[in-house]
């Protein structure tokens, strides 16, 4: 059974008069991986947290369902472990393209496929278990200068996070701007009861749009279709990868396809006063890095650490340097996207030469540095020369 359908979720009407005004050091404005990952931080450094969601769980959203082994690592520090019954193992992420493929294992562990709700589930149970309040179905409508206000509620509170997602209203709220979005592309996502044919996660490169495959379970995967194209949806764009077309041809579906936006997005400065962003709400990169769940659990404990210090002085620097490396990573992935020529170019070289993708894929999940990757960048550029 999946950690979401056996919970118990306790429910808060929006009107209880709770004690939490009282006893709550943090207001945490939204309930998904982000939220309650900066939830349960504090309260392991003992602060008193609750989390308002507008949503009731489980929450689902368009994801490619991928956790990396940093991810994991990131989760276990703040006390969840995946079990292996509502999840499916992989070693390492394979690129794939009409011409070529090439693979890799991660230097040190693997990663997991867990379906979103599942996940969320985990959390809400961690987070309970961890004495964090939750309201459910509860939208924070404004923020002022004494704190947040739910409706007719007002919630005055030492510290705000704003945890609301790609669109945060907290951050306009707070003067942190809206965020510059140097990319927008449009994600389809469906899962199939199939067993996976991959011990890894698959990206397949096409034409008009990327397929980003992750196995989730003994019978089931996770496709997400990612382009520039806002129409394009999974069965049209899986006529340009005719091997996975095959592959899903007389399988079922195991959910309905859902659409989410794939943005990449820089916010200048992720806290001011008593308001501090996580998750997408301070800041994306494009989906394709399967980076954006570990960045929040990474920033969670940073914020906390912050927090329980009475100051976010140094939240600023320790989000800019946790950013760095996916940022630098997603663009580097999506220069693959188009041209074909240069995308050709740059998977012959990987297959010819596959230390230097596993070189790639270390650098991914934080076991390269930068400065190591770009002595490799070089090799990389010499063996297009020569592919
Ligand atoms: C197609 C796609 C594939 C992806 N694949 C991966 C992957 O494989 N691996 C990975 O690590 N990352 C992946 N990502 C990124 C990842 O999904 C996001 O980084 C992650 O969902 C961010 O979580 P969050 O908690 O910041 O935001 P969200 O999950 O959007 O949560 C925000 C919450 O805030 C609540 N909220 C908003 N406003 C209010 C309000 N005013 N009052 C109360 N509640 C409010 C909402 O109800 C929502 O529950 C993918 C993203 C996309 C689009």
């Amino acid at each position: 059974m999946r950690g979401a359908d056996k919970l118990q979720i306790p429910r808060f009407a929006r009107n209880d008069n709770l004690d939490f005004m009282t006893t709550t050091d943090v207001l945490v404005i939204g309930g998904g991986p982000a939220g309650l990952a900066a939830a349960i931080a504090a309260r392991q450094r003992g602060l008193g947290v609750t989390v308002v969601d507008s949503s009731v769980p489980p929450i689902d959203k368009p994801c490619g369902e991928g956790l990396m082994p940093d991810g994991l690592a990131a989760l276990a520090d703040l006390g969840i472990s995946i079990p292996a019954e509502e999840s499916h193992p992989f070693r390492g992420i394979r690129f794939v393209s009409s011409e070529s493929a090439v693979d890799a294992s991660f230097p040190s562990g693997h990663g997991v496929g867990i379906r979103r709700t599942a996940l969320h589930g985990l959390m809400v149970e961690r987070a309970i278990e961890a004495g964090v309040t939750l309201r459910w179905g509860t939208t924070v409508t404004a923020l002022d200068h004494e704190g947040a206000r739910l409706g007719d509620e007002l919630v005055r509170v030492p510290w705000i996070i704003g945890a609301d997602g790609l669109h945060s209203r907290v951050r306009a709220w707070a003067g942190l701007g809206g965020g510059a979005c140097r990319r927008r592309r449009f994600a389809f996502r469906r899962h199939y009861r199939v067993a996976p044919w991959s011990d890894c996660m698959e990206i397949h490169w096409g034409p008009r749009s990327q397929l980003y495959i992750t196995p989730i379970g003994r019978e089931e995967i996770c496709l997400v279709a990612i382009s520039r194209d806002p129409k394009l949806r999974i069965d049209e764009a899986l006529a340009d990868f005719p091997a996975v077309a095959a592959r899903l041809e007389q399988v079922e579906p195991a959910s309905m396809e859902r659409g989410a936006l794939s943005l990449t997005c820089r916010v200048r400065r992720v806290c001011a006063g008593r308001v501090a962003l996580i998750g997408d709400a301070s800041g994306a990169v494009d989906a394709i890095t399967g980076d954006g769940l570990c960045m929040a659990f990474r920033q969670a404990a940073r914020l906390a650490e912050c927090l329980a210090a009475g100051s976010l002085e140094h939240y600023q620097s320790a989000h800019r340097s946790l950013m760095r490396r996916p940022a630098f990573m997603g663009e580097l992935m999506l220069t693959l996207e188009r041209p074909a020529w240069l995308r050709r170019r740059v998977m012959r070289a990987f297959a010819s030469r596959p230390e230097m993708f596993a070189k790639l894929l270390a650098a991914h999940v934080g076991e390269l540095s930068l400065a190591g990757f770009a002595a490799n960048g070089l090799a990389l550029g010499w063996g297009m020369l020569a592919a």
